[in-house]
């Protein structure tokens, strides 16, 4: 199945995610790192998700990853892959897989981060493609 070029709606930015999406258009994945804990985490939150900490800053992360699971959505009027990515740095996020032969897609398969424009311009979506 291959994959065609369908309309992605810009993400909604908050003052908690701006630096994420504003790195994003840069062509960065940025990773939210917990000073308390060590943790990484994904989506980008202020306060810690493992110890609750507010001492959370930004680190750049690889692009690098690998798919944890992955969902073709063969209905849908451009077909599209929901799939979950760990990342290197490790925190698994939820996401798409593209430019590729989707029946190609496995588990465990390593994959590298692309930036697809959206809709309404900037920010662009963070998605990944096979590395
Ligand atoms: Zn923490």
């Amino acid at each position: 199945m291959a994959a065609k070029e369908r309309k992605i709606p810009a993400p909604a930015v908050t003052l908690e995610t701006k630096a994420y999406w504003d790195a994003a258009a840069q062509g960065k994945l940025l990773v939210r790192h917990c000073t308390a804990c060590g943790e990484k985490h994904h989506y980008p939150r202020t306060l810690c998700p493992f110890c609750f900490s507010d001492r959370t800053e930004w680190s750049e992360g690889s692009g690098r990853g690998t798919v944890y699971s992955f969902s073709i959505m063969r209905r849908a009027p451009e077909p599209y892959v929901m799939a979950y990515v760990t990342l290197a740095e490790g925190p698994t996020m939820m996401t798409n897989i593209v430019d590729c032969d989707f029946d190609t897609i496995k588990i465990g398969q390593a994959v590298k981060v692309v930036f697809k424009p959206t809709e309404d311009g900037k920010p662009p979506m963070v998605m990944f493609t096979p590395a």
